[in-house]
């Protein structure tokens, strides 16, 4: 590999960035952000009466912050609509059950769905059953999740939840059940989107929490279970919402940019505090601080307020095709997208020459607690994986997330679970990020194509 020069930050720049570092611990811009958001338009379902309402309350706050530039790019994504669901034991003890249809799940024809359970405690296991054994029956998968600090379970039960029903539907199942993706024993379910492969019909599917799931387990130990499921929901063509942009113009090459923000929509059962009105609102507060220094940095820097990221990364993938071109032009880029707890680590997919550069940020974070793994690699961020994905470098800042699945899609995501401190110290840390890497000499890799084979 020929070795190009080395990206650089000056020691005035970095002097800068410990002042609005200090300066973010002090600042609640993003938690008052947050609480408006959630307070003011409440859960913001994808293609629901309030995806509307949140663009045109988040373009109004973007406006009143003082951004230079504020505009919206369409995206079109299907409308899922849900308007109820009911579930009970029906034998060998009558019982309610406590569930939440899936994103993208249909309903059940009218009267619901009377069936027996086939239990499986593992995607593997159902995808190694016999099919035989499924036809007709509801299907049921409970994996069980552990909570970590880099939240490395949710893969387990995000699996399940996706790619599960799909396959249930394939070996004939007229039904499928998970037990929540989720790390609690709250008796709430997670809900969450689910997909269903080309040419595979869909078939109702639903979370149950955790505790519900706990009783079919404890029953099924004791024989045969039958069910009632009736879900009232289902796609209804489609819908076009818009990822919002707020730029703070660059004073050198303002066409080159950082990208940050969080997507604006969210589950319905709660207020999208923490998934993630938060990421947008850390952004938010990030670049109101550097909008206060004297001078705009070199390059310009883009807040984004995704739309519909839970249903299958619409507004990301949107923005990834639109720029996929010129995407040498986003230098960098972090999307927050797992709370609004601590930020323990950072980690960097960029070109070599660019690793001092990272080392440099990593350097100014350090005494917010944060450590660099140079070693691993990063995506950005839900919506940015798909950016990262046409070749924006990217760095993630990582939450830890030892708390954050048990309120992730349950009616519990509300404001009272983020901790204005710990919020504080997330916008520190992307203020630091985003002012270095607007004022670096040099670049960080970002090129049509170079990131694609990374694996994220
Ligand atoms: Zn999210
Ligand atoms: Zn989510």
């Amino acid at each position: 590999m020929a070795a190009g020069k080395p990206t650089m930050i000056d020691a005035a720049d970095i002097a800068i960035a410990q002042q609005l570092r200090d300066k973010a611990l002090h600042d609640d811009t993003a938690f008052d952000f947050t609480e408006g958001l959630t307070t003011e338009v409440g859960a913001r379902l994808a293609g629901g009466p309030n995806d509307s309402k949140a663009r045109e309350w988040v373009i109004a706050k973007f406006k009143a912050l003082g951004f230079d530039k504020v505009w919206s790019e369409p995206v079109t994504y299907p409308k899922w609509v849900r308007r109820g669901e009911h579930a009970e034991i029906v034998t060998p003890v009558s019982q309610p059950l406590t569930l939440l249809a899936l994103g993208h799940s249909p309903g059940t024809p009218a009267g619901g769905i009377s069936a027996e359970i086939i239990a499986f405690d593992s995607f593997d296991a159902l995808k190694a059953a016999d099919a035989a054994g499924i036809r007709g029956k509801i299907v049921y998968v409970g994996a069980r999740m552990q909570a970590y600090k880099d939240g490395h379970d949710y893969g387990v039960g995000s699996t399940v939840r996706t790619r599960g029903p799909s396959l249930a539907s394939q070996k004939g199942a007229a039904a499928f059940l998970l037990r929540s993706a989720g790390t609690d024993t709250n008796r709430l379910p997670h809900t969450g989107v689910t997909r269903f492969a080309d040419g595979v019909a869909p078939i109702p599917a639903a979370a149950l929490s955790s505790p519900d799931a706990d009783q079919i387990e404890r029953l099924l130990k004791r024989g045969a279970v039958t069910i009632k499921l009736a879900l009232d929901c289902g796609i209804e063509g489609e819908f076009t919402g818009a990822n919002v942009i707020a730029e703070l113009r660059g004073s050198k090459t303002p066409d080159e940019y950082f990208l940050m923000g969080g997507h604006l929509d969210s589950w319905d059962p709660g207020t999208g505090a923490i998934d993630d009105a938060s990421g947008i609102g850390i952004s938010v507060g990030a670049a109101h601080l550097i909008a206060q220094l004297p001078k705009r940095p070199a390059r310009s820097i883009r807040v984004v307020a995704f739309a519909n990221e839970e249903a299958g990364l619409y507004g990301g993938i949107a923005m990834a095709e639109a720029n996929a071109k010129s995407i040498s032009k986003a230098v960098l880029g972090s999307e927050s997208d797992e709370g609004a707890d601590r930020i323990w680590k950072i980690t960097a997919s960029v070109k070599p020459e660019a690793r001092a550069a990272i080392g440099q940020i990593a350097d100014v974070l350090k005494p917010l607690g944060i450590e660099y793994d140079p070693t691993a690699k990063a995506s950005g961020g839900s919506d940015l994986s798909a950016i990262h994905a046409v070749g924006m470098a990217a760095i993630s800042l990582e939450q830890d997330a030892t708390r954050y699945f048990d309120w992730h899609h349950t009616a519990n995501d509300t404001l009272d679970k983020i901790d204005p401190e710990q919020l504080r110290q997330n916008v520190a840390a992307y203020a630091v990020t985003a002012y270095l890497a607007a004022q670096a000499h040099g670049n960080f890799g970002s090129k049509p194509g170079e990131w694609a084979a990374d694996g994220h």
